[in-house]
C-alpha cells in the first residue's frame, strides 16, 4: 500500500474514504481538436487522522490547471453579488480608508478589488492566469501574474511593503503547498493586519455526500479544527470565523500573525464545539460518505432516464466545475444531455471536460419547447431559475443538491 502523508500537517497518514474514478481537469474546456488528447487523473478523497483535513490524494501540477483559466469572477451575477458582499463586509469590519493596503491572492479578473477601489488605491492582485491579469489591468488594478508563495511574497514586500488586509477567497483549497502560501501571508501581513479567506466547509458539503466540491483544483475541504494546526505551522492564528452560504456551505476565516493575534472569538469556540459534537474526529462520519454518493448516482440516473422518455434529451444549466464532477462521476454524457448553457463567453463553442457535451449560450433555447433541465450550477439556483423563466414558457428542472428532486416551472 502506498502511504501518503498529509500535505498540511505532514504528520498523519491519509485514510481514503471516497473514490470518484478518473476525472479530467474540470476547468479545461476543449476545442473539438483537443478532445482526443484529453487526460484524466484518478480522484480519490481522504482525510488526515491527525489534523482532520479532508484532501484529495493525487495532485495535478497547478501549472497545468491554472495558467489559462476560464472561470471569470464577473461571469455570473450571483458571484458578483457575493464579491460585492465581501467588499461591504471588509469595509464595515476594517473601516477601510485611503491608507489601507489590500492584497488579493487569486484576484481573478479583479472584480472584488474593483469594488474596493472606491475606498483605497493601495491595491494589488496576484493571479497566475495570464488571460485574467490583462482584464484586471484594464480595470486599473495592479496585478502580479504569478502564484502567491514565500518567494513571490518576498518580492512583493520588497517593492510594495506590508499589507493591512490580505484576501484569499477559495484559494487555499486550491493550493497544494498550503503551508508555504500561509508562510507567504505571514511575511506580507502588517503587524496589525488580517488574512480573510473563504473555502468550502467539509461538514456541510462533502461529509453530507455533496461530492461535487471535489476536483483536482480543489485539494482541500476545510473544517475549523483542520486549519488550526496548519495555520500554526505558518505562524498564523485564526481569531474569528463565520459560516457563509456560498458553494453549498463555506467558512470565512479571519487570521492574524500569531504574536499579534489575541484570543479566539466566541463564534469560533462554538463552531469548534459543534464540529466535535458532529463527530468530525470519528471515522464513522467519513465511512458513510461513499454510500451517500453511490445512492445519489443511482437515483439521478433513474430520474434522467424517466425524464428522457417524456421530454427527450436534457439541457444542462451551467457548466461549473462542480457540474463537470457530477457529469463525469455519474457518466452523464451526450446521450443524456443535448448541450450545456453557460454565461461565460470563453466556454461557449467548446466541449465539457470528460463527457464532451457542447457549451452554448441562452440563445440556443427554443422558448416554446418543454424540456427537462439539469441544474448543474445548483448553488446559483434562484438566479438561474429566474433566468430560465424569462427564456422558456415552462420546464422541468432536476435539482441535484442539497436534496435531489425535480421541480416543475411555469
Ligand atoms: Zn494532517
Amino acid at each position: 500500500m502506498n502511504e501518503i502523508l498529509c500535505r498540511a500537517c505532514g504528520e498523519g497518514t491519509l485514510k481514503r474514504f471516497l473514490e470518484l474514478g478518473g476525472m479530467p481537469p474540470v476547468n479545461a474546456f476543449l476545442d473539438e481538436s483537443e478532445i482526443q488528447k484529453e487526460k484524466k487523473y484518478p480522484l480519490n478523497l481522504a482525510y488526515c487522522p491527525k489534523c482532520l483535513l479532508v484532501q484529495i490524494e493525487e495532485i495535478v501540477p497547478p501549472e497545468e490547471l491554472f495558467s489559462n483559466y476560464l472561470h471569470l469572477s464577473s461571469a455570473s451575477v450571483s458571484n458578483i453579488n457575493h464579491l460585492k458582499d465581501v467588499a461591504d463586509t471588509l469595509n464595515k469590519r476594517f473601516d477601510i480608508t485611503s491608507d489601507t493596503s489590500i492584497l488579493e491572492i487569486g484576484s481573478n479578473d479583479a472584480t472584488l478589488l474593483g469594488f474596493l477601489k472606491q475606498h483605497t488605491d493601495n491595491l494589488l492582485g496576484v493571479d497566475p492566469a495570464k488571460n485574467l491579469a490583462q482584464l484586471s489591468r484594464e480595470k486599473g488594478i495592479e496585478t502580479l501574474t504569478d502564484f502567491f508563495n514565500t518567494r513571490t511574497a518576498e518580492e512583493i514586500v520588497k517593492t510594495q511593503g506590508l499589507f493591512d488586509i490580505i484576501v484569499a477567497l477559495n484559494v487555499i483549497p486550491h493550493t497544494p503547498d498550503v503551508v508555504d502560501l500561509l508562510r507567504g501571508v505571514k511575511k506580507t501581513l502588517s503587524p496589525d493586519g488580517t488574512l480573510v479567506m473563504e473555502g468550502a466547509y467539509a461538514l456541510e458539503t462533502v461529509l453530507q455526500g455533496e461530492f461535487d466540491t471535489i476536483y483536482h483544483e480543489h485539494v482541500y475541504s476545510f473544517s475549523l479544527h483542520s486549519l488550526i494546526s496548519t495555520f500554526d505551522r505558518a505562524g498564523l492564528k485564526i481569531v474569528d470565523v463565520e459560516k457563509i452560504p456560498t458553494q453549498g456551505g463555506s467558512l470565512r476565516i479571519f487570521a492574524k500573525r500569531k504574536e499579534d493575534a489575541g484570543e479566539h472569538s466566541k463564534e469560533m469556540i462554538s463552531i469548534l464545539d459543534e464540529e466535535k459534537e458532529k463527530g468530525l474526529n470519528n471515522r464513522a462520519i467519513y465511512d458513510q460518505v461513499e454510500n451517500k454518493v453511490k445512492n445519489f448516482k443511482t437515483q439521478l440516473k433513474q430520474i434522467i432516464e424517466n425524464e428522457k422518455r417524456s421530454y427527450g434529451k436534457l439541457i444542462a444549466l451551467g457548466s461549473p466545475a462542480r457540474g463537470i464532477v457530477i457529469t463525469n462521476y455519474c457518466k452523464i454524457g451526450k446521450d443524456d444531455i443535448d448541450y450545456m448553457i453557460d454565461d461565460t463567453p470563453l466556454k461557449q463553442g467548446k466541449y465539457s471536460p470528460g463527457m464532451h457535451v457542447p457549451i452554448k449560450s441562452w440563445n440556443a433555447l427554443d422558448r416554446n419547447e418543454k424540456r427537462t433541465f439539469l441544474l448543474l450550477s445548483w448553488n446559483y439556483k434562484d438566479h438561474l431559475i429566474k433566468k430560465l423563466k424569462e427564456n422558456v414558457e415552462s420546464a422541468r428542472v432536476i435539482i441535484p443538491f442539497p436534496k435531489l428532486e425535480v421541480q416543475e416551472i411555469g
